[in-house]
């Protein structure tokens, strides 16, 4: 049967006492048998037997008893019930086995269920207790938990980083993969971030903490996949629905097993109680019960080791029915770094020197005034770029964003509007000057941004800054994989961007189709139109896609590691930026369905086959007993083949 919660077995002895009594159980039990044999019985079996059915019985009672105070009966109750009617016919061997027998697959049921729980919580010892915290000039070894945000912390090469912080001085390759799976280490300098539990290689580094120790990626991680390992899948809480009924039923036959043959007469009692208590054994659930939750807890502990959260197992079962998978473009089909490749002032014409011109520089420096402000991947671009060429940014006021257009605001007295042209469509033709510009920009996949004044209502367009996000290095492979993984169903691409450009990532990242122009909520109504061709996965950043994600089937965020948003809105967390972890955590979905489907099958059949043996063919009791509970810890062991995943 099912184990109690991670916490109610939170104590160190419980287990072990489990495991002495089990032990106990055998020694007892073999003594009895043992006795039975002997010509004088010193010391006489029941009083070898008397304690084998205490030990073995002690936690199947007192786990009956807790369900029983509740209304419940389970399959625990069944269990000491056999127990005691096979003690009751004069087989008191048979009931110790049986109690030995189940208490043995308990412990190894929830040595298995621990081991899964375990797999990622090991990840924390990576993370060192005591941290090197700079003073002014002094250094100090002290505990990670009294560090607050914008300590600074000294890491040296080959240690392990203590809490998740940004680098400000030193560059190292940093070992990652327990946090995000991913088994190269990744280059890192200052202004990047760093996460404890990482490992440093190679350099010295000097870390402003940006996390206390219980907030880090990596204990919300484990938070996360503790969660999501508590909460159940549909295939679960439709089986433990069903388990009071079933042992009802079970319950019910078993009268009737000694009832109606008691009535006909021609049988002696413990005959027929022999009968229907082996009968009752053989037909109880156990290995259906654990089937599920032994499948999907250790699918989402492997998972979250390759860096990949499962926010329950309704997600892992929602993922396996998944035949169409959307991207947003921005930050997830692409890098979402883009740069400023072009900037053009009105009135001059575009010039092929790299060099800058005042005017061009005036034209960036105004937009980047107003995207000082924005969080959109674009404005960082374009402040970059204006940092870059060491152009003064004035400050701005009264900015309005419209997500998916753009942003205003006002510098030195003027509105300046900054995004695409639906932004200034509405309001003007002033774009009628541009437009072979911008269809040049726009076909080769660029992204120009119109910078523009208002003033009475009229629109004078300034000039463009366009910017271009490269494709992810692995997006076509990613997006060929999935294709084959959601049998012949769609990898679409949802955009805000134009059509042109969106056509010209699509075809480079080979997606089937593209939706374009969209606005986060014509993402939301997109996502639920494609869920009429099956389960839909939509694959965002998580920030400004959270709409989206949430109306899918299945949710899957990106680069989750660091960022808050993306961790609390999906249904499924990648926490590195790698594209390929998308076709494996379908993958894992499928598999985890298949071994969900193998248990219950195999659990089904050995208790019919036990079932038929048992009503028509006097099968032993102790047989019975070793093929249900046998059939039992298989299941288990089946469901930790999940945990071990194939890269
Ligand atoms: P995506 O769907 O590609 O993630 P968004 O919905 O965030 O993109 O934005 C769609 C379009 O709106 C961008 O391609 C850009 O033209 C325009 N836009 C949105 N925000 C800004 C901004 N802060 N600055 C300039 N343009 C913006
Ligand atoms: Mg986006």
């Amino acid at each position: 049967p099912p184990r109690p919660p991670a916490g109610a077995r939170a104590s160190r002895w419980l287990p072990r006492l489990e495991i002495g009594f089990v032990l106990a159980t055998l020694v007892l039990m073999t003594g009895g048998w043992v006795a039975e044999r002997m010509e004088q019985e010193i010391p006489p079996a029941w009083s070898l037997y008397l304690p084998a059915f205490l030990t073995g019985g002690f936690f199947g009672v007192r786990s009956s008893l807790r369900s029983l105070r509740r209304g419940r009966i389970d399959v625990d109750l069944l269990m000491v019930l056999a127990a005691l009617g096979a003690a009751y016919v004069g087989a008191p061997f048979e009931g110790a086995m049986l109690l030995f027998l189940f208490s043995l697959s308990n412990v190894l049921q929830s040595f298995a269920m621990d081991r899964t729980r375990r797999a990622i919580t090991s990840l924390m010892k990576l993370r060192p207790d005591h941290a090197l915290v700079r003073r002014g000039s002094e250094t100090e070894l002290v505990p990670i938990d009294t560090l607050s945000v914008g300590d600074r912390v000294l890491v040296r090469p080959g240690e392990n980083i203590p809490l998740d912080g940004i680098i400000v001085e030193g560059a190292s390759e940093v070992d990652q993969a327990t946090i995000t799976g991913e088994a190269l280490p990744v280059a890192k300098g200052e202004g990047d971030p760093v996460f404890a539990a990482t490992v440093n290689q190679t350099g010295a580094l000097e870390v402003r903490v940006t996390r206390a120790a219980r907030d880090s990626t990596i204990a919300r991680l484990i938070r996360l996949v503790e969660e999501a390992q508590a909460q159940k899948a549909r295939t679960q809480r439709f089986l433990e629905k069903s388990e009071q009924a079933y042992a009802i039923g079970v319950l019910l036959l078993t009268l009737g097993l000694v009832a109606v043959p008691l009535a006909l007469g021609g049988r002696t009692f413990s005959d027929v109680l022999y009968r229907a208590m082996t009968v009752m054994v053989v037909a109880s659930p156990c290995a259906i019960i654990i089937s599920t939750p032994a499948s999907i807890l250790a699918a989402i502990g492997g998972a979250a080791r390759r860096g990949v959260l499962f926010k329950g197992g309704a997600s892992l079962e929602a993922l396996a029915k998944v035949r169409v998978v959307a991207f947003d473009k921005t930050g997830t089909l692409t890098r979402g770094e883009p740069e400023v490749t072009d900037v053009q002032a009105a009135g001059h014409p575009a010039r092929a020197t790299a060099e800058a011109s005042p005017v061009e520089d005036a034209v960036l420096a105004l937009a980047a005034a107003v995207e000082a402000r924005s969080e959109h991947p674009i404005a960082q671009a374009v402040v970059r770029a204006a940092r870059d060429r060491g152009l003064a940014v004035a400050d701005c006021q009264d900015l309005r964003a419209r997500p998916g257009l753009g942003v205003s605001a006002r510098v030195d007295g003027r509105r300046i509007l900054v995004g695409n042209a639906r932004y200034l469509k509405a309001e003007s033709s002033a774009l009628e000057p541009w437009a072979t510009t911008l269809d040049a920009f726009h076909r080769a996949g660029r992204t120009p941004v119109i910078v523009a004044e208002v003033e009475n209502g009229l629109v004078q367009v300034l000039g463009i800054v366009v910017v271009a996000d490269a494709l992810r290095e692995d997006a076509a492979a990613a997006v060929a994989d999935l294709r084959r993984r959601t049998w012949g169903g769609q990898v679409v691409m949802l955009t805000g961007d134009h059509p042109e450009v969106a056509a010209a990532i699509a075809a480079a990242a080979g997606v089937d189709a593209f939706h374009a122009e969209l606005l986060p909520e014509d993402k939301v109504r997109v996502v639920r139109e494609l869920r009429d061709g099956g389960g839909v996965a939509m694959v965002g950043d998580g920030i400004n896609d959270a709409p989206a994600l949430a109306a899918a089937d299945v949710g899957i965020a990106m680069g989750a590691a660091g960022t808050d948003v993306a961790m609390e809105t999906a249904d499924v967390v990648l926490m590195s930026n790698d594209l390929r972890k998308i076709p494996f955590a379908i993958d894992l979905s499928h598999r985890a369905r298949r071994i969900v489907i193998q248990n219950l099958v195999f659990a089904l059949g050995v208790i019919l086959v036990l079932l038929v043996l048992a009503l028509g063919y006097r099968l032993p009791l102790p047989l019975g007993v070793v093929g249900h509970e046998g059939s039992t810890v298989l299941v288990c062991l089946n469901g930790l083949r999940l945990l071990r995943t194939k890269r």
